[in-house]
């Protein structure tokens, strides 16, 4: 099938263009999972589609290229292009999500001009740097610093020293959203976010990771080597703002990645009951056994409470409500629920459930990190009765 380029998506339109690419998905993105699986690499022309789609600026603002969609709408896409396997979303997911949401909700506008266009063409390829060696869930801790100096040629600006880690889609970033510590205070007050593109001298990053699914995405360390970046790359303009910008950035982000969680339910869900329909044992279909139907009953309340939690957080930010407990709630619940139907689908195949030729076996290895990145059960449970409590004092 040949994608039909959507420059622009208005509200009314959204519902073809989601057509447009649920048969993408089914059409091109499915039939490509095992070639993805086995090469590790996303086929060019297949990313080439996708950004071709506008898959790349799907949240970004029309007057900077991009398709201007609300949460919501963005989150039905998630959930759709989800069915496919996950490595997939590396071509768009950073672009779309933590690398460029920073940069639109507190960026200058000469930053926004700058980048956003390139980011929603895909032609650039953003990365969000907070994690390090020795800060992952306690992120307010890190150490990389960023010192006010002359660059080579005397200019203002600051320099860069440090290691992030598991970077997503550092290997072929061309722009990193670096959280920094640039001035004395002390915790999440002292941090800042410097844009930084990657060719900036002193900018290193490390071999991709080995990792149990995600085939075809890769995540690498990040070193700043007295990197030094003029006074302008300052998101926003203003100091002690990143991590503000970081966990604003996580409220989208973490939606997104319960999103993500609902296609993949979703497709787990469907590859076990087709299964369970043509599998016969005892001189009947596997799916006429009750307790194989238990399975599936349980896996669709899953996905059908996920869903409506997804969706109400979602409405919710469009109408600029603050959303940090209800997203911590979607992306903790969606997650968890994640884990437990790629475990019941694949019990539904038997032996095949655990033979890389059926689906499910991807699925089960993909399913996994949902519960680990942009914060993990335990932090989601941690905000969620902070934010609970909070309400009671
Ligand atoms: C595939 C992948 C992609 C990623 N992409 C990015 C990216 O693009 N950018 C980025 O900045 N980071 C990224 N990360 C990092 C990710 O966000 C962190 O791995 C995550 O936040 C957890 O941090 P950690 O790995 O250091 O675990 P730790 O913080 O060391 O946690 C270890 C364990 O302790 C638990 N724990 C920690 N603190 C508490 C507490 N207070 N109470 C109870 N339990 C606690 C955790 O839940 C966990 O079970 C990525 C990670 C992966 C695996």
């Amino acid at each position: 099938m040949q994608p039909v380029p959507v420059p622009h998506v208005d509200a009314e339109s959204f519902q073809d263009f989601l057509g447009t690419v649920r048969r993408f998905v089914d059409e091109v993105l499915i039939p490509r999972e095992r070639e993805l699986e086995e090469t590790g690499v996303i086929p060019a022309a297949v990313a080439a589609s996708m950004r071709e789609l506008g898959l790349c600026g799907l949240s970004i603002h029309p007057d900077y290229g991009g398709l201007g969609l609300s949460l919501s709408q963005e989150l039905a896409l998630h959930e759709v292009l989800s069915e496919a396997a996950q490595g997939f979303r590396y071509v768009y997911g950073s672009n779309v999500g933590i690398g460029s949401r920073g940069l639109a909700l507190d960026g200058t506008e000469a930053q926004k001009a700058r980048y956003l266009p390139r980011l929603a063409s895909g032609e650039l390829v953003a990365s969000f740097c907070l994690t390090e060696p020795e800060a992952g869930s306690d992120a307010a801790s890190l150490i990389t610093r960023a010192e006010r100096g002359p660059g080579p040629d005397g200019d203002d600006g600051y320099r860069l020293t440090g290691t992030k880690r598991f970077i997503t889609n550092a290997d072929v970033a061309g722009l990193f959203t670096v959280m920094a510590r640039s001035g004395g205070a002390p915790g999440a007050r002292g941090i800042s976010a410097f844009l930084v593109p990657r060719e900036t001298p002193g900018v290193r990053v490390g071999k991709p990771e080995r990792k149990l699914g995600h085939r075809g995405g890769n995540v690498c360390d990040v070193t700043f080597d007295g990197a030094w970046v003029p006074a302008d790359a300052l998101l926003g303009g203003v100091e002690g703002k990143g991590f503000a910008t970081a966990m604003r950035t996580l409220d989208s982000g973490r939606l997104s990645v319960a999103a993500n969680c609902l296609g993949q339910m979703r497709r787990a869900i469907d590859e076990a009951a087709r299964y369970a329909l043509q599998r016969r044992q005892f001189g009947q279909a596997v799916a006429d056994f009750q307790l194989v139907q238990a399975l599936l009953a349980d896996s669709e309340t899953d996905w059908a409470a996920a869903r409506s939690l997804v969706y109400d957080a979602g409405r919710a930010y469009d109408t600029g409500a603050e959303v940090q407990r209800l997203a911590a709630c979607a992306k903790y619940f969606a997650s968890e629920a994640l884990g437990r139907v790629a475990d019941r689908c694949l019990q539904v195949l038997g032996g095949a459930g655990y033979i890389a030729d059926y689906p499910l076996e991807r699925i089960f290895r993909d399913a996994r990190v949902a519960r680990i990145y942009e914060g993990t059960s335990q932090i989601m449970q941690l905000v969620i009765a902070r934010q609970l409590l909070k309400s009671y004092e």
